[in-house]
């Protein structure tokens, strides 16, 4: 069990019909609880750290962590590293054993796109690392927490959705093994109600002959996840939706508590609210009981 390559699990998902859910885990709690879920869910996880979290976290400090868990786990874990946008990043991680890499080249026009993320594949084929490339844009807008740069207009400008017959293209050129598609959803908080393009979903999943990666996962309802993976999504990125309802937790929990607080019961607290908010979504996403 433990380490199994990222394509492999994501095959799995689209023949099985759920997702497999990705969570950002930025520290060993995180970590914990979310391993702690899966085992007990009989659930397959993917752990990653993204790029813009390195300032939180260095990605040579929490590798090794990461490493382990997946090495000692009693289901199935692929470590992945998440929109990797440097050539640094990105050789890092494979260095330090990470076993999947998501390349985000979708602020580059499209064939600088291609040249790219195909020079991210040459590489990670020869180690046997798995690689996800993104193809339109997934927005980041400044006011979703998500620290990210993007004006809030940006939400509604569905020129930045991936094209179907592009994907396949994009998919036939660079030989990933998963594609990040755009179709409604969002990084960080949704600013208004999100309204998925399933029918886009669809078209791209028959064109595309990979499984289908969704990012931007907090704030959508079950019955949106549900129809994603109904359409052919395989992966779920969550973090935004996970980060704030912990913390919801911990606030109420301090606000009741009137002796000293120890870190370690903060601490072990934490942990097990990261892995009730991961139990939830692993049921959602039906990957509970397919390991
Ligand atoms: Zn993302």
């Amino acid at each position: 069990m433990a380490r199994i390559a990222m394509s492999e699990m994501l095959r799995d998902a689209s023949r099985r019909g759920y997702a497999v859910p990705c969570f950002n885990a930025i520290n060993l709690d995180m970590i914990r609880g979310i391993i702690e879920a899966a085992e007990e869910e009989r659930s397959p996880v993917i752990l990653c750290h993204a790029e813009i979290h390195f300032k939180y976290t260095p990605l040579e400090q929490i590798a090794p962590i990461m490493v382990d868990a997946m090495t000692r786990a009693k289901v199935p874990v692929s470590i992945l590293l998440d929109h990797g946008k440097s050539f640094s990043a990105v050789t890092n991680a494979m260095h330090l054993g990470f076993n999947a890499i998501m390349f985000d080249g979708s602020e580059y026009e499209y064939e600088e796109n291609v040249r790219r993320t195909s020079e991210v594949v040459k590489i990670a084929k020869t180690l046997g690392v798995s690689v996800e490339g993104e193809l339109g844009y997934v927005t980041r807008p400044r006011s979703g927490g998500a620290e990210g740069e993007d004006d809030d207009s940006i939400i509604d400008d569905t020129s930045l959705y991936t094209d179907p017959a592009q994907a396949r293209e994009f998919i036939e050129r660079t030989g990933i093994d998963a594609l990040a598609a755009a179709f409604g959803t969002v990084h960080g908080v949704y600013l208004k109600k999100p309204e998925l393009d399933l029918q886009r979903l669809e078209k791209i999943r028959d064109a595309a002959g990979v499984p289908i990666v969704m990012h931007g996962g907090s704030g959508l309802s079950d019955s949106d996840f549900i129809a994603a993976i109904d359409k052919g999504v395989a992966k779920i990125n969550y973090y935004t939706g996970m980060a704030l309802k912990v913390m919801d937790h911990a606030k109420e929990r301090l606000a009741q508590s009137k002796d000293n607080v120890f870190y370690h019961e903060f601490m072990m607290n934490i942990i097990h609210d990261f892995k009730e908010d991961a139990r939830q979504i692993m049921r959602t996403f039906r990957s509970s009981g397919q390991a």
